[in-house]
C-alpha cells in the first residue's frame, strides 16, 4: 500500500506538505500531474520529463487499452516499461474519456456500453473491467470507474443516481482489485461525486468514508465543466472540510495557476490537466506574470528569454521569445521547448507552495502570486472569496481591483 506522511500544515488555511510513496519512488504533495495521453507527454520523451523533476504522471487508459492494449502491454511488463518512465504513474478509470470521446455511450447498472471505434460493435466497459485494464497498465494510483455526468446538467435525478451508481461501483472496483493480489504495488483511489449539490456531496462522502480503510486516496471528479468558479470552489471545501486527513486528496480536470493554488489553500494535494501541455503547442508560455501568447507579432523582435527567472533549459540556455515566435506554427521543436517550459513553470509552481507551507509563509506566498499574476487586470472575485473563506483577505493593505468571472488572463 502507499506510504503517505503529513509533513506540514499551514497554520491559517488548509494547506499541507506530504510525502506519497508508492512503488516507482517518492512523490512530494501538493503537485500537479503532466498528462501524458498515450504514453509520454506529446512532444518530449519520458526521460526529457523525468529530467525536469516531475515525479508522477497521468496515462489515459482509454488510449492506452485501444493502443498499444492490455495484450501489449502485460507482454511488455506494464506501461512503466513500454514507455521507459521509471517514476510513478496514475491512471484513470478510461470512463470519463468514453463518455466524451466515444459516438455514443449509455450507461446502465452492469457498465458503460459504448462503440468499439475499431469494429463498430457494442463494448461494455465494467467497473470490473476498468480494474483489470488498469491492472495491466501497472499504474502506481488507479482510478475507480465512476459514473460521470457533465457539471452543468440540469438533471437533478440523474446527478443523484449517478452519485449513488459511482458508490456502488466503487464497491465492485475494491472487490476486483483486493482479490487481483496487486493491492501491494497498486493503489485505488475513490471518486467522490455528487454534482454541484452540496447535499448530494455530502451523501456521497459520507458513505465513501465508510470505504476508507479500502481505499488509498480520495479523488474529487465531476467539476471543471464549466461551473461557475464561485460553485466549484465551495464543492472543493466541502469535500477536503470532510476528507480524512490521512488519505491524498485529488481533485481532477484543475491546471489554471490560481485554480491550483486557490484548492491547494482548500487543501488539495493533487491535481492533473492537459492544459499546461496543450496550450504549449498552441504557443501559449506560462509565467508568473500570467500566460503569454508567443504567436502575436509583438514577440517577432522580443529577444529575452520567456521569463529570466525560469530554470527550465528553454529560457536557461537562451532560447528567445522571437524564435519560438518564427518557428511556433513550422517546427515541432518549438512546441517541445514551451512545454518543457510549461510542465517547469507548473512544477516550481507547487514547489514552491510546498516550501512556503513548511516555512509557514504559503499566505504570503498566495498574495505574491496573486500581485504578480493579476495586479494590472484586477483578482478574480472568486479567489478572493475562497481565501478568505481560510483567512487568507488578500485585499488586504492594499488598492486592488476586483472582477468577477473566471479572470483568466489572455492576452
Ligand atoms: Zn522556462
Amino acid at each position: 500500500m502507499a506510504q503517505f506522511e503529513l509533513l506540514a500544515r499551514c497554520p491559517t488555511t488548509r494547506a499541507r506538505v506530504s510525502r506519497l510513496t508508492l512503488a516507482h519512488g517518492t512523490t512530494m504533495l501538493p503537485t500537479f500531474m503532466p498528462v501524458a495521453t498515450q504514453a509520454a507527454i506529446k512532444g518530449l520523451t519520458p526521460q526529457q520529463v523525468e529530467s525536469l523533476g516531475v515525479t508522477l504522471i497521468l496515462n489515459n487508459t482509454y488510449h492506452l487499452n485501444l493502443r498499444p492494449g492490455t495484450k501489449v502491454l502485460s507482454e511488455a511488463g506494464g506501461a512503466h516499461k513500454f514507455q521507459g518512465w521509471n517514476k510513478n504513474l496514475l491512471t484513470d478509470s478510461g470512463g470519463f474519456q468514453l463518455v466524451s470521446l466515444s459516438k455514443f455511450t449509455t450507461i446502465t447498472e452492469e457498465g458503460a456500453l459504448f462503440e468499439s471505434p475499431f469494429t463498430g460493435e457494442p463494448t461494455m466497459l465494467t467497473p470490473e473491467e476498468s480494474i483489470s485494464i488498469q491492472h495491466a497498465i501497472g499504474g502506481d494510483i488507479i482510478m475507480q470507474l465512476d459514473d460521470v455526468v457533465p457539471s452543468l446538467s440540469p438533471d437533478h435525478a440523474r446527478v443523484e443516481e449517478a452519485m449513488e451508481r459511482s458508490v456502488r461501483w466503487l464497491d465492485r472496483c475494491i472487490t476486483r482489485h483486493n482479490a487481483s493480489g496487486k493491492q501491494d504495488r497498486q493503489n485505488l483511489f475513490a471518486i467522490v461525486q455528487g454534482g454541484l449539490d452540496l447535499e448530494l456531496r455530502d451523501r456521497c462522502l459520507t458513505q465513501m468514508l465508510e470505504r476508507k480503510d479500502q481505499v488509498a486516496g480520495f479523488a474529487i471528479g465531476g467539476l471543471s465543466g464549466g461551473e461557475e468558479k464561485d460553485v466549484f470552489w465551495r464543492i472543493i471545501s466541502r469535500c477536503t472540510e470532510k476528507l480524512p486527513e490521512d488519505r491524498p486528496r485529488y481533485s481532477m480536470g484543475i491546471g489554471f495557476a490560481e485554480d491550483l493554488l486557490v484548492c491547494v489553500a482548500l487543501g488539495i494535494d493533487m491535481a492533473d490537466c492537459v492544459f499546461p501541455t496543450r496550450t504549449a503547442r498552441f504557443g501559449v508560455a506560462l509565467t508568473p506574470h500570467g500566460p503569454v501568447n508567443l504567436r502575436l507579432a509583438k514577440y517577432a523582435n522580443d529577444f529575452g528569454p520567456i521569463d529570466p527567472e525560469c530554470p527550465c533549459p528553454t529560457c536557461a540556455e537562451g532560447t528567445s521569445r522571437a524564435m519560438l515566435h518564427g518557428t511556433m506554427t513550422k517546427e515541432t521543436t518549438a512546441a517541445t521547448a514551451v512545454t518543457i517550459h510549461n510542465i517547469t513553470y507548473q512544477a516550481r509552481l507547487m514547489g514552491d507552495a510546498r516550501n512556503a507551507i513548511l516555512n509557514g509563509t504559503f499566505p504570503n506566498y498566495l498574495k505574491t502570486f496573486f500581485a504578480t499574476y493579476f495586479g494590472d487586470v484586477g483578482y478574480p472575485e472568486w479567489c478572493v472569496n475562497a481565501l478568505r473563506s481560510v483567512g487568507v483577505d488578500l485585499l488586504e493593505g492594499g488598492e486592488v481591483k476586483v472582477v468577477s468571472g473566471s479572470g483568466a488572463k489572455w492576452e
